[in-house]
């Protein structure tokens, strides 16, 4: 039986969903004109006005935010509130460069655990669960944000942010941790520390894990359900959105429903910014609705994926994305080919290997180099590890087109992630 947190609009009719879009849109466009100059003027420049937008269909008409945009604005030029209003800063990771902050007021942190609440409970979460957060604390969205949606959930709350991986088992085991949320990677190295403590799945009581804030494959989701005897749900979600719980995954494990009652998504094509239909892959952008702070209009993720409607067997209606592969700008372009880290995680997880790798790139004499770094598997044989490198650099090439250099090196020699991994290293752009 699936459970919802807000049953009336997580399954509310398409007809319904597009009404409550179209006045909440009308409105925030009135909002974001009259508080936030700096959209007014790219509005302006646009030749539109807030009268032109009169529903959902016509939001082609309003021109973009970048992340550009974002670091110009930097920090108040998107803010559409007084700060007399406002009660809370974010920021990103900086994954990507410098970092943006995000603004919320106290409705803005409701409706962002509200969003958390729902992804919780679409992975099984009630009252009665113990709900260990290992996302990381602070400035970084994830631990306040799932923090927040499990105290509106009614869970019994382990605020542990992430690092100090055995005493996260240690409480996981005192405690009785039933749900646990943290990055995928992290998710795997606690697998991973757990066994290597001596311990197995019947020693916990996780049921479930809910894990974002990262690019991972469906080989990972196995690899880590295997490794934690759960069900693993993926959560989405940006600063400039608010932080996790954009969209989640419910039971049926194929993509992740949007909140579409308070964020509207498009895809285009990245290089045109053309809208693209349904069921195309593009760059997703998304109209927040709600917000009241640091209200975004049609923001560029970055982040590839492919949006549909076909019926979920959830009962949800809420539209899904799937998993972005990657951010536009996560791609590598080796020697002319397009690569995303994701497809080498699949090969690796499809052929046996841990989700521990190192991926460098360099150029040397004008080529591309592709160096990938992977632990030994327990139990090869260091004497057959060319044998190993070969075959895998062949299963590889086969995915990308590409011959890699592939160099088994000893368990437990790459570093492990406790938050965002990362496992591209292009030594180019230092050249460039
Ligand atoms: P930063 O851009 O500094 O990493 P954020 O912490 O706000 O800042 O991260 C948001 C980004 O993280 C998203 O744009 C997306 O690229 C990535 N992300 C978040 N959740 C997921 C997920 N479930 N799958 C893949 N990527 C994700
Ligand atoms: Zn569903």
């Amino acid at each position: 039986m699936e459970n919802y947190w807000n049953k009336e609009i997580e399954c509310m009719s398409r007809e319904d969903m597009k009404k409550l879009q179209d006045e909440r849109l009308v409105q925030q466009v009135k909002h974001v004109y009259e508080n936030v100059p700096y959209y007014r003027d790219l509005m302006d420049k646009k030749g539109v006005k807030p009268e032109d937008i009169r529903s959902t269909d016509d939001l082609y008409k309003l021109p973009f935010l970048s992340k550009a945009d974002l670091r110009d604005a930097y920090p108040y030029g998107l803010l559409a509130k007084p700060l007399s209003e406002c009660v809370r800063i974010q920021s990103t990771s900086g994954t990507t460069g410098k970092r943006v902050v995000a603004f919320y007021t106290q409705n803005d942190i409701d409706i962002w655990e509200d969003c958390c609440a729902r992804a919780i409970v679409a992975a099984g979460g009630t009252n009665e669960d113990v709900c260990q957060v290992c996302y990381g604390y602070g400035l970084f969205t994830g631990g306040p944000g799932l923090n927040g949606g499990s105290h509106k959930v009614g869970c019994l709350t382990l605020p542990m942010s992430s690092g100090n991986t055995e005493r996260q088992i240690q409480f996981m085991l005192d405690l009785g941790s039933t749900i646990l949320c943290c990055t995928p990677s992290y998710a795997a190295y606690i697998g991973e520390t757990l066994h290597d403590m001596g311990y197995t799945t019947d020693d916990i009581k996780l049921k479930a894990g809910i894990f974002g804030a990262e690019p991972w494959t469906e080989e990972m989701r196995r690899s880590i359900e295997r490794s934690l005897g759960i069900k693993a749900y993926d959560i989405y979600g940006l600063t400039e959105t608010s932080g996790p719980g954009v969209s989640f995954e419910c039971s049926e494990q194929t993509g992740m429903h949007i909140n579409e009652d308070h964020f509207i998504p498009e895809i285009i094509d990245p290089e045109t910014g053309e809208v693209l239909p349904e069921g195309a892959v593009g760059e997703l952008v998304f109209t927040s609705i709600t917000k009241e702070a640091f209200p975004l209009l049609r923001y560029r993720t970055r982040d590839l994926c492919r949006l549909s409607r076909e019926k979920c067997s959830c009962g949800r209606t809420l539209i899904k994305m799937t998993k972005p592969m990657g951010r536009s700008d996560d791609m590598l372009i080796i020697r002319g080919v397009n690569v995303f880290p994701s497809q080498i995680e699949t090969v690796l997880i499809d052929q046996g290997y841990t989700p521990n790798y190192l991926i460098e790139v360099d150029r040397v004499n004008n080529t591309d180099t592709l160096d990938i770094s992977v632990e030994m598997k327990p139990g090869q044989i260091p004497e057959q590890t060319a044998d190993h490198e070969k075959a895998l650099a062949a299963a590889i090439k086969t995915m990308l087109g590409i011959s890699p250099k592939v160099h088994l090196v000893s368990p437990k020699s790459i570093t492990r992630s406790e938050g965002k991994a990362v496992r591209v290293i292009d030594r180019r752009k230092l050249h460039d």
